[in-house]
């Protein structure tokens, strides 16, 4: 290889706002078939707000808000931090919470005014014995039939509310996939979050392949599943819950914008925050790579 043709690519890799490791990992571009996509934070913003709240009969909607911001409020997750702003702003100041404690990619719990207080998915509720009443399964349901995330709030083994948060879909995710897709590249999204709410976003960016409900620490064995059929795969990650995951595959893409885990697992760092600047870096790759061959 020419070394001064990889340094022009790495250099014009710097002025599209793409960071590259080593002029080596170019060269593992070249060769990627599938490129799977972080939900949150890559292909939405990750900036959540709570739009709606469906308390079940006889709850108060106040306390409800209250009892769960208060126990978001210890987690820096972007789900928790919709509750627990919205909490604050309509409930007022918010209870002390003991207790705290997080159960990765399915939610949180804490001791406030005296409740022992669950906010998360249906299997974190189930998990512990609490059971749902139809009217907020329904609600639940319907929340991710159009792409939202449904927390469940629960205290003293019932079930109390959901509360409805969303995320918004970038303005370029659509055309990022639209772009991969033209390069010959298969688009994969990937997600913890529930299935209904993943095919939702999937439709509205234009991917077919979605693989949802994995766990953060599952992710990993996702991505070597995926090289196991013989794929080479690029995954795009902000690093929240998918550092690691970012770090197995055969090219990891970190977005500028996520954490300081993610740029250090990754082999190339997209400054902008932009799903577009992954397609941008894989084609100045092949394009750097042609000039040298
Ligand atoms: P993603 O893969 O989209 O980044 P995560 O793995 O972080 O999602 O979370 C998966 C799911 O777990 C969320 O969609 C949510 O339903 C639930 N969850 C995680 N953290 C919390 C929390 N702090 N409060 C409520 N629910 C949570
Ligand atoms: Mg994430």
């Amino acid at each position: 290889a020419t070394p001064t043709a990889l340094l022009v690519g790495t250099g014009r890799g710097a002025q599209l706002g793409i960071l590259i490791k080593g002029p080596e990992v170019l060269e593992s571009t070249r060769a990627v078939d599938t490129v799977v996509l972080d939900k949150t934070g890559t292909i939405t913003t990750g900036k959540m707000s709570l739009v709606d709240t469906r308390v079940a009969a006889g709850e108060d909607e106040t306390e409800v808000l209250r009892l769960a911001g208060a126990v978001e409020h210890a987690s820096g997750h972007p789900i928790a931090r919709a509750i627990a702003g919205a909490a604050a702003e309509r409930a007022g100041a918010l209870p002390a919470v003991t207790e705290f404690r997080t159960t990765e990619g399915l939610g949180v719990q804490g001791v406030a005014e005296g409740k022992a207080v669950l906010a998360g998915r249906a299997a974190l509720l189930e998990e512990r014995g609490v059971t749902v009443d139809d009217e907020l399964v329904k609600a639940k349901e319907e929340a991710e039939h159009q792409g939202r995330t449904a927390v469940l709030v629960a205290w003293d083994g019932r079930a109390r509310a959901v509360l409805v948060v969303a995320d918004t879909v970038k303005p370029t995710s659509a055309r990022a996939v639209r772009d991969l897709r033209a390069l010959g590249l298969e688009p994969v999204l990937l997600t913890g979050d529930n299935s209904a709410a993943a095919r939702a976003v999937a439709a509205e960016v234009g991917i077919d392949e979605v693989i949802a409900e994995v766990l953060p620490a599952d992710k990993v064995d996702v991505i070597a599943r995926l090289k196991a059929q013989g794929r080479v795969v690029a995954m795009v990650g902000d690093g929240v819950n998918d550092a690691a995951a970012l770090a197995t595959a055969d090219l990891g893409l970190a977005m500028g914008t996520g954490t300081d885990a993610a740029i250090e697992a990754g082999d190339l760092t997209l400054v902008r925050g932009d799903p577009c600047a992954a397609v941008d870096a894989i084609r100045l790759a092949r394009r750097t790579l042609a000039t040298i061959r």
